[in-house]
Protein backbone atom coordinates (compact mmCIF):
# COMPACT_ATOMS: atom_id res chain seq x y z
CA UNK A 1 0.00 0.00 0.00
CA UNK A 2 1.30 3.32 -1.02
CA UNK A 3 2.00 6.06 2.24
CA UNK A 4 1.48 9.14 2.51
CA UNK A 5 3.74 11.59 1.84
CA UNK A 6 4.66 13.92 4.42
CA UNK A 7 6.82 17.25 4.67
CA UNK A 8 7.83 18.93 8.08
CA UNK A 9 8.27 22.54 6.84
CA UNK A 10 10.06 25.75 7.90
CA UNK A 11 11.61 23.70 10.81
CA UNK A 12 12.90 26.12 13.78
CA UNK A 13 16.12 23.90 14.12
CA UNK A 14 16.96 20.73 12.42
CA UNK A 15 19.39 18.65 14.28
CA UNK A 16 20.46 16.60 11.31
CA UNK A 17 22.77 14.14 13.35
CA UNK A 18 24.39 13.34 10.07
CA UNK A 19 28.57 13.02 9.46
CA UNK A 20 28.82 16.71 9.81
CA UNK A 21 26.14 16.85 12.40
CA UNK A 22 24.43 19.82 10.36
CA UNK A 23 22.47 21.61 12.26
CA UNK A 24 19.78 23.61 9.66
CA UNK A 25 17.83 26.66 10.59
CA UNK A 26 13.97 27.42 8.78
CA UNK A 27 14.76 23.56 7.43
CA UNK A 28 12.42 20.50 5.75
CA UNK A 29 12.29 17.21 5.32
CA UNK A 30 10.24 15.43 2.93
CA UNK A 31 9.27 11.31 3.63
CA UNK A 32 8.01 9.48 0.64
CA UNK A 33 7.50 5.84 0.73
CA UNK A 34 8.84 5.47 4.35
CA UNK A 35 12.13 7.34 3.62
CA UNK A 36 13.46 10.49 3.72
CA UNK A 37 14.08 11.70 0.28
CA UNK A 38 15.04 15.14 0.79
CA UNK A 39 16.68 17.22 3.92
CA UNK A 40 17.58 20.85 3.70
CA UNK A 41 16.68 24.56 4.25
CA UNK A 42 13.03 25.20 3.53
CA UNK A 43 13.64 27.52 0.52
CA UNK A 44 15.56 24.27 -1.54
CA UNK A 45 12.81 22.23 -0.54
CA UNK A 46 10.01 24.93 -1.60
CA UNK A 47 9.00 22.83 -4.47
CA UNK A 48 8.25 19.89 -2.78
CA UNK A 49 4.75 18.74 -2.28
CA UNK A 50 3.08 16.04 -0.18
CA UNK A 51 -0.62 14.60 1.01
CA UNK A 52 -0.03 15.97 4.46
CA UNK A 53 2.85 18.98 5.49
CA UNK A 54 3.23 19.02 9.32
CA UNK A 55 4.09 22.98 10.28
CA UNK A 56 7.84 23.02 11.99
CA UNK A 57 7.87 26.66 12.68
CA UNK A 58 8.25 26.31 16.75
CA UNK A 59 9.81 22.75 16.67
CA UNK A 60 13.15 21.07 16.94
CA UNK A 61 13.26 17.85 15.12
CA UNK A 62 15.77 15.40 15.85
CA UNK A 63 16.20 11.99 15.04
CA UNK A 64 14.10 9.19 16.63
CA UNK A 65 15.57 8.02 19.88
CA UNK A 66 16.82 4.33 20.69
CA UNK A 67 16.85 2.15 23.92
CA UNK A 68 19.23 -0.12 24.17
CA UNK A 69 18.35 -2.01 27.36
CA UNK A 70 14.66 -1.66 28.49
CA UNK A 71 12.54 -4.36 30.71
CA UNK A 72 8.91 -3.38 29.06
CA UNK A 73 7.20 -6.36 29.92
CA UNK A 74 6.31 -6.80 33.80
CA UNK A 75 6.77 -3.75 36.01
CA UNK A 76 4.46 -1.19 34.85
CA UNK A 77 1.65 -2.52 37.31
CA UNK A 78 4.20 -2.58 40.30
CA UNK A 79 5.87 0.40 39.66
CA UNK A 80 7.11 2.48 42.47
CA UNK A 81 6.46 -0.47 45.41
CA UNK A 82 9.90 -0.78 46.37
CA UNK A 83 11.02 1.66 48.93
CA UNK A 84 14.01 3.02 48.20
CA UNK A 85 16.16 1.39 50.70
CA UNK A 86 15.18 -2.10 49.16
CA UNK A 87 18.72 -3.22 49.08
CA UNK A 88 18.28 -5.96 46.02
CA UNK A 89 14.96 -5.99 44.84
CA UNK A 90 16.06 -8.53 42.02
CA UNK A 91 15.00 -11.17 43.75
CA UNK A 92 10.94 -9.70 43.85
CA UNK A 93 11.14 -8.29 40.25
CA UNK A 94 11.97 -11.79 38.79
CA UNK A 95 9.60 -13.43 41.05
CA UNK A 96 6.90 -10.82 39.68
CA UNK A 97 8.19 -10.90 36.48
CA UNK A 98 8.02 -15.18 36.26
CA UNK A 99 4.03 -14.94 37.81
CA UNK A 100 2.90 -12.43 34.66
CA UNK A 101 -0.12 -13.73 32.66
CA UNK A 102 -0.25 -13.42 29.08
CA UNK A 103 -2.91 -11.16 29.63
CA UNK A 104 -1.26 -9.08 31.99
CA UNK A 105 2.23 -8.69 30.20
CA UNK A 106 0.21 -7.64 27.08
CA UNK A 107 -1.49 -4.74 29.12
CA UNK A 108 1.69 -3.76 30.60
CA UNK A 109 3.40 -3.56 27.39
CA UNK A 110 1.18 -1.29 25.69
CA UNK A 111 1.49 1.11 28.61
CA UNK A 112 5.15 0.91 28.32
CA UNK A 113 5.31 1.43 24.22
CA UNK A 114 2.46 4.54 24.89
CA UNK A 115 5.84 6.19 27.32
CA UNK A 116 8.12 5.29 24.93
CA UNK A 117 6.47 6.38 21.93
CA UNK A 118 5.31 10.04 23.58
CA UNK A 119 8.69 10.48 24.24
CA UNK A 120 10.37 10.38 21.22
CA UNK A 121 11.86 6.84 21.49
CA UNK A 122 11.04 4.80 17.87
CA UNK A 123 13.25 1.63 18.76
CA UNK A 124 13.93 -0.27 22.18
CA UNK A 125 15.55 -4.00 22.85
CA UNK A 126 13.54 -5.72 25.56
CA UNK A 127 16.42 -7.90 26.83
CA UNK A 128 14.42 -11.14 26.92
CA UNK A 129 11.83 -10.16 29.44
CA UNK A 130 8.76 -10.85 27.10
CA UNK A 131 7.26 -13.84 27.93
CA UNK A 132 4.46 -13.92 25.43
CA UNK A 133 5.70 -12.33 21.88
CA UNK A 134 2.27 -13.61 20.56
CA UNK A 135 0.23 -11.77 22.41
CA UNK A 136 2.86 -8.68 22.25
CA UNK A 137 2.91 -8.31 18.40
CA UNK A 138 -0.48 -6.80 18.19
CA UNK A 139 1.13 -4.08 20.80
CA UNK A 140 4.21 -3.05 18.89
CA UNK A 141 2.38 -3.15 15.60
CA UNK A 142 -0.33 -0.82 16.58
CA UNK A 143 2.38 1.71 18.63
CA UNK A 144 4.30 1.16 15.04
CA UNK A 145 7.20 1.04 17.23
CA UNK A 146 10.97 -0.74 16.26
CA UNK A 147 11.47 -3.57 18.41
CA UNK A 148 14.56 -6.25 19.08
CA UNK A 149 13.26 -9.18 21.42
CA UNK A 150 14.56 -12.27 21.98
CA UNK A 151 14.40 -15.15 24.86
CA UNK A 152 15.38 -15.12 28.08
CA UNK A 153 17.58 -18.29 28.52
CA UNK A 154 20.22 -19.86 31.34
CA UNK A 155 21.62 -23.03 32.10
CA UNK A 156 23.34 -22.37 35.72
CA UNK A 157 22.50 -21.86 39.40
CA UNK A 158 21.14 -18.06 39.67
CA UNK A 159 19.58 -16.69 43.16
CA UNK A 160 16.67 -15.03 40.95
CA UNK A 161 14.21 -16.73 39.28
CA UNK A 162 15.49 -16.52 35.46
CA UNK A 163 14.54 -19.31 32.85
CA UNK A 164 16.39 -22.48 33.10
CA UNK A 165 17.11 -25.35 30.74
CA UNK A 166 19.44 -27.58 29.68
CA UNK A 167 21.92 -26.39 26.88
CA UNK A 168 20.58 -27.91 24.06
CA UNK A 169 16.99 -26.95 24.89
CA UNK A 170 18.15 -22.92 25.10
CA UNK A 171 19.50 -22.94 22.05
CA UNK A 172 17.15 -24.42 20.19
CA UNK A 173 14.65 -22.59 21.87
CA UNK A 174 16.67 -19.19 20.76
CA UNK A 175 16.98 -20.36 17.36
CA UNK A 176 13.28 -21.08 17.19
CA UNK A 177 12.65 -17.58 18.81
CA UNK A 178 15.00 -16.10 16.11
CA UNK A 179 13.51 -18.17 12.90
CA UNK A 180 10.38 -16.78 14.19
CA UNK A 181 10.33 -13.43 14.98
CA UNK A 182 13.22 -11.55 12.71
CA UNK A 183 11.99 -9.41 10.70
CA UNK A 184 8.63 -9.74 11.13
CA UNK A 185 6.86 -6.55 11.01
CA UNK A 186 8.04 -5.13 8.05
CA UNK A 187 11.41 -5.31 9.47
CA UNK A 188 10.64 -3.24 12.43
CA UNK A 189 10.46 -6.39 14.54
CA UNK A 190 14.52 -7.82 15.18
CA UNK A 191 15.29 -10.97 17.00
CA UNK A 192 18.59 -11.53 18.90
CA UNK A 193 20.10 -14.49 21.34
CA UNK A 194 19.68 -13.09 24.85
CA UNK A 195 21.49 -15.25 26.94
CA UNK A 196 21.09 -13.62 30.89
CA UNK A 197 24.93 -12.60 31.43
CA UNK A 198 28.05 -14.51 31.59
CA UNK A 199 27.40 -15.41 35.12
CA UNK A 200 24.16 -17.62 34.01
CA UNK A 201 25.47 -19.14 31.32
CA UNK A 202 27.82 -22.10 30.78
CA UNK A 203 31.01 -21.17 28.22
CA UNK A 204 29.38 -23.81 26.06
CA UNK A 205 25.85 -22.47 25.69
CA UNK A 206 27.39 -19.04 25.05
CA UNK A 207 29.14 -19.71 22.35
CA UNK A 208 26.58 -21.91 20.83
CA UNK A 209 24.41 -18.99 20.73
CA UNK A 210 26.87 -16.79 19.54
CA UNK A 211 26.91 -19.17 16.11
CA UNK A 212 22.78 -19.05 16.02
CA UNK A 213 23.12 -15.48 16.07
CA UNK A 214 26.07 -15.18 12.88
CA UNK A 215 24.52 -17.75 11.12
CA UNK A 216 20.97 -15.61 10.83
CA UNK A 217 23.16 -12.73 10.52
CA UNK A 218 21.55 -10.27 14.24
CA UNK A 219 22.46 -9.56 17.46
CA UNK A 220 23.42 -10.78 20.65
CA UNK A 221 23.06 -8.86 23.96
CA UNK A 222 23.97 -10.20 27.93
CA UNK A 223 24.01 -8.12 30.95
CA UNK A 224 27.53 -7.13 32.12
CA UNK A 225 28.86 -6.03 35.10
CA UNK A 226 32.07 -6.47 36.08
CA UNK A 227 34.10 -4.70 39.22
CA UNK A 228 36.63 -5.73 41.45
CA UNK A 229 34.87 -8.91 43.14
CA UNK A 230 33.83 -9.74 39.73
CA UNK A 231 36.68 -9.61 38.85
CA UNK A 232 38.56 -11.57 40.99
CA UNK A 233 36.14 -14.51 40.35
CA UNK A 234 36.36 -14.70 37.05
CA UNK A 235 40.16 -14.83 37.07
CA UNK A 236 39.72 -17.93 39.35
CA UNK A 237 37.43 -19.40 37.15
CA UNK A 238 38.57 -18.48 33.83
CA UNK A 239 41.91 -16.83 33.81
CA UNK A 240 41.04 -13.69 32.27
CA UNK A 241 38.60 -10.88 33.61
CA UNK A 242 34.75 -10.90 32.77
CA UNK A 243 35.10 -9.47 29.12
CA UNK A 244 38.49 -11.10 28.46
CA UNK A 245 36.82 -13.72 29.00
CA UNK A 246 34.58 -13.23 26.66
CA UNK A 247 37.02 -12.63 24.10
CA UNK A 248 38.62 -16.26 24.76
CA UNK A 249 35.88 -17.65 24.05
CA UNK A 250 34.64 -15.52 20.86
CA UNK A 251 31.79 -13.67 22.38
CA UNK A 252 32.17 -10.64 21.72
CA UNK A 253 32.72 -8.25 18.63
CA UNK A 254 30.10 -6.62 16.13
CA UNK A 255 26.89 -7.52 16.64
CA UNK A 256 27.67 -8.50 20.65
CA UNK A 257 25.55 -5.95 23.08
CA UNK A 258 27.22 -5.64 26.50
CA UNK A 259 24.48 -4.20 29.24
CA UNK A 260 25.17 -1.81 31.80
CA UNK A 261 29.13 -2.14 31.72
CA UNK A 262 29.72 -0.92 35.06
CA UNK A 263 32.89 -1.56 36.72
CA UNK A 264 34.94 -2.50 33.69
CA UNK A 265 38.47 -1.88 34.45
CA UNK A 266 41.26 -0.39 31.41
CA UNK A 267 41.56 -4.04 30.09
CA UNK A 268 38.48 -4.56 29.12
CA UNK A 269 37.99 -1.08 28.03
CA UNK A 270 40.89 -1.89 25.61
CA UNK A 271 38.62 -5.30 24.38
CA UNK A 272 35.54 -4.00 24.18
CA UNK A 273 37.23 -1.15 21.99
CA UNK A 274 39.39 -3.08 20.07
CA UNK A 275 36.65 -5.85 18.98
CA UNK A 276 34.05 -3.47 17.82
CA UNK A 277 31.92 -4.58 20.77
CA UNK A 278 29.08 -1.98 21.53
CA UNK A 279 27.42 -1.25 24.65
CA UNK A 280 24.45 -0.37 26.48
CA UNK A 281 24.12 1.73 29.36
CA UNK A 282 21.78 2.82 31.80
CA UNK A 283 22.97 6.14 33.57
CA UNK A 284 19.89 6.71 35.53
CA UNK A 285 19.49 2.98 37.01
CA UNK A 286 22.89 3.47 37.80
CA UNK A 287 22.42 6.59 39.93
CA UNK A 288 18.93 5.69 41.36
CA UNK A 289 20.81 2.23 42.42
CA UNK A 290 23.17 3.87 44.08
CA UNK A 291 26.41 2.08 41.89
CA UNK A 292 28.53 4.59 42.29
CA UNK A 293 29.35 6.03 38.94
CA UNK A 294 32.53 7.40 40.21
CA UNK A 295 33.93 4.66 41.02
CA UNK A 296 32.71 2.15 38.34
CA UNK A 297 31.40 4.32 35.41
CA UNK A 298 33.53 4.34 32.13
CA UNK A 299 31.28 6.00 30.09
CA UNK A 300 33.99 8.46 29.49
CA UNK A 301 36.78 6.60 28.63
CA UNK A 302 34.67 4.22 26.51
CA UNK A 303 33.60 7.22 24.59
CA UNK A 304 37.23 8.34 24.09
CA UNK A 305 37.53 5.06 22.36
CA UNK A 306 35.36 5.47 20.16
CA UNK A 307 32.75 2.57 21.03
CA UNK A 308 29.25 2.88 20.30
CA UNK A 309 27.13 3.37 23.23
CA UNK A 310 22.81 3.39 23.56
CA UNK A 311 21.38 4.83 26.68
CA UNK A 312 18.91 2.42 28.38
CA UNK A 313 16.03 2.80 30.68
CA UNK A 314 16.50 -1.03 32.16
CA UNK A 315 12.74 -1.18 33.46
CA UNK A 316 10.12 0.67 35.29
CA UNK A 317 11.40 -0.30 38.78
CA UNK A 318 14.68 0.83 38.21
CA UNK A 319 15.17 3.84 36.05
CA UNK A 320 11.75 4.11 36.94
CA UNK A 321 10.77 6.11 34.02
CA UNK A 322 11.61 5.61 30.48
CA UNK A 323 12.07 8.97 29.03
CA UNK A 324 14.99 8.88 27.22
CA UNK A 325 15.37 12.89 27.10
CA UNK A 326 15.91 12.35 30.85
CA UNK A 327 18.35 9.49 30.39
CA UNK A 328 20.43 11.76 28.11
CA UNK A 329 20.58 14.29 30.80
CA UNK A 330 21.86 11.86 33.35
CA UNK A 331 24.59 10.70 31.01
CA UNK A 332 25.44 14.25 30.26
CA UNK A 333 25.44 15.48 34.41
CA UNK A 334 26.54 12.50 36.12
CA UNK A 335 30.03 12.15 34.81
CA UNK A 336 30.77 15.64 35.24
CA UNK A 337 29.97 15.55 39.00
CA UNK A 338 31.63 12.39 39.29
CA UNK A 339 34.76 13.21 37.98
CA UNK A 340 34.50 16.74 38.60
CA UNK A 341 35.62 17.67 34.96
CA UNK A 342 33.24 19.89 33.09
CA UNK A 343 34.49 18.48 29.90
CA UNK A 344 33.16 15.16 30.78
CA UNK A 345 29.84 13.52 28.53
CA UNK A 346 29.22 16.95 26.56
CA UNK A 347 25.37 17.38 25.85
CA UNK A 348 25.91 16.64 22.10
CA UNK A 349 27.78 13.52 23.24
CA UNK A 350 24.51 12.06 24.93
CA UNK A 351 22.66 13.11 21.83
CA UNK A 352 25.03 11.11 19.73
CA UNK A 353 24.38 8.39 21.87
CA UNK A 354 20.40 8.76 22.02
CA UNK A 355 20.57 9.08 18.24
CA UNK A 356 22.89 7.73 15.30
CA UNK A 357 25.31 6.07 17.94
CA UNK A 358 22.58 4.02 19.55
CA UNK A 359 21.38 2.88 16.36
CA UNK A 360 25.07 1.62 15.54
CA UNK A 361 25.35 0.35 18.77
CA UNK A 362 21.89 -1.81 17.93
CA UNK A 363 23.46 -2.54 14.56
CA UNK A 364 20.63 -0.38 12.47
CA UNK A 365 22.90 2.05 11.92
CA UNK A 366 23.04 2.19 8.34
CA UNK A 367 19.42 2.53 8.09
CA UNK A 368 18.19 4.65 11.21
CA UNK A 369 19.50 7.36 13.71
CA UNK A 370 20.03 10.57 11.59
CA UNK A 371 18.09 12.45 9.31
CA UNK A 372 19.51 11.90 5.71
CA UNK A 373 18.73 11.28 2.14
CA UNK A 374 17.90 7.56 1.86
CA UNK A 375 17.36 6.84 5.50
CA UNK A 376 14.55 5.65 7.05
CA UNK A 377 12.12 8.19 8.41
CA UNK A 378 12.36 8.27 12.20
CA UNK A 379 11.51 11.63 13.50
CA UNK A 380 10.79 13.71 16.75
CA UNK A 381 9.26 16.88 16.84
CA UNK A 382 9.63 18.80 19.89
CA UNK A 383 7.32 21.79 20.65
CA UNK A 384 9.33 25.13 21.69
CA UNK A 385 6.20 26.64 22.83
CA UNK A 386 6.50 25.45 26.25
CA UNK A 387 8.50 27.46 29.03
CA UNK A 388 11.27 24.52 29.67
CA UNK A 389 12.74 25.88 26.01
CA UNK A 390 12.85 29.44 26.68
CA UNK A 391 15.22 31.34 25.77
CA UNK A 392 16.22 29.34 22.92
CA UNK A 393 20.05 29.89 21.56
CA UNK A 394 21.79 26.37 21.55
CA UNK A 395 18.42 23.66 20.85
CA UNK A 396 21.27 20.95 21.67
CA UNK A 397 21.93 22.59 25.04
CA UNK A 398 18.17 23.15 25.70
CA UNK A 399 17.09 19.62 24.45
CA UNK A 400 19.79 17.86 27.17
CA UNK A 401 19.35 20.03 30.40
CA UNK A 402 16.30 21.81 30.25
CA UNK A 403 13.79 20.06 28.11
CA UNK A 404 11.86 16.13 28.91
CA UNK A 405 10.02 14.10 26.54
CA UNK A 406 7.09 15.68 27.86
CA UNK A 407 7.26 18.17 24.94
CA UNK A 408 7.67 15.51 22.49
CA UNK A 409 4.76 16.80 19.94
CA UNK A 410 4.55 14.99 16.88
CA UNK A 411 6.70 11.26 16.33
CA UNK A 412 7.11 9.79 12.74
CA UNK A 413 8.10 5.94 12.46
CA UNK A 414 9.15 4.71 9.21
CA UNK A 415 7.09 7.31 7.96
CA UNK A 416 3.91 7.33 9.81
CA UNK A 417 2.82 9.17 12.68
CA UNK A 418 2.41 7.85 15.71
CA UNK A 419 2.45 10.48 18.21
CA UNK A 420 0.32 13.08 16.33
CA UNK A 421 0.44 16.29 18.24
CA UNK A 422 1.03 15.14 21.73
CA UNK A 423 -1.56 12.19 20.96
CA UNK A 424 -1.69 8.30 20.36
CA UNK A 425 -4.49 6.58 18.77
CA UNK A 426 -3.80 2.72 19.33
CA UNK A 427 -4.96 2.55 23.01
CA UNK A 428 -7.20 4.06 25.17
CA UNK A 429 -5.64 5.72 28.22
CA UNK A 430 -7.51 5.99 30.97
CA UNK A 431 -8.79 2.73 30.58
CA UNK A 432 -5.60 0.93 30.19
CA UNK A 433 -4.21 3.02 33.22
CA UNK A 434 -7.12 1.29 35.40
CA UNK A 435 -6.36 -2.22 33.80
CA UNK A 436 -3.12 -1.84 34.64
CA UNK A 437 -4.08 -0.66 37.82
CA UNK A 438 -6.14 -3.72 38.60
CA UNK A 439 -3.13 -5.90 37.43
CA UNK A 440 -0.65 -4.95 40.01
CA UNK A 441 -3.25 -5.12 42.69
CA UNK A 442 -3.40 -8.72 41.60
CA UNK A 443 -0.32 -9.32 41.20
CA UNK A 444 0.65 -8.26 44.54
CA UNK A 445 -2.15 -10.18 45.93
CA UNK A 446 -0.92 -13.49 44.19
CA UNK A 447 3.01 -13.23 45.09
CA UNK A 448 2.76 -11.62 48.28
CA UNK A 449 5.29 -9.49 47.01
CA UNK A 450 4.09 -6.33 48.79
CA UNK A 451 5.53 -3.72 50.56
CA UNK A 452 3.63 -0.65 53.04
CA UNK A 453 2.22 1.43 50.48
CA UNK A 454 3.82 4.86 51.97
CA UNK A 455 6.05 6.10 54.80
CA UNK A 456 3.39 8.66 55.85
CA UNK A 457 0.34 7.78 57.07
CA UNK A 458 -2.04 7.56 54.14
CA UNK A 459 -5.49 7.23 55.10
ZN1 LIG B 1 18.54 -5.83 32.26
Amino acid sequence: MAQQSLKIDHILYLLTLDGERRIIQDGAVLVENGRISRVGKAKELADARADRVIDGRAMVVTPGFFNGHMHISYAHPVRGIFPDEQASPLVHVFNLQSAMTEDEEYHATLLGLIELVKSGTVCFLDPGSTKFPDACLQAYEDAGIRVILGECVTDQESPWALPRFPPAEAVARTEGFISKWNGKLEGRLRAWAMPFSYETCSTGLLQALKRVADEHRTGLTLHHNTGEKARQDSVVRYGHTPTAYLQSIGVIGPGVLLAHCLGIDEGEIDCIARTGTTVAMCPVTAAKSGRGVSAHGRMPELLARGVRIALGCDSPNNSNHLDIVRAMNMAAIQYKDARQDLRQVPAEAALEMATIHGAQAMGLGDELGSIETGKKADLVCFDTLRPEWQALWNPVNNLVYNADGRSVHTVVIDGRVVVDAYRQTFADEPRLFAKVQEIGERLQARTGITFPRSKWPMS
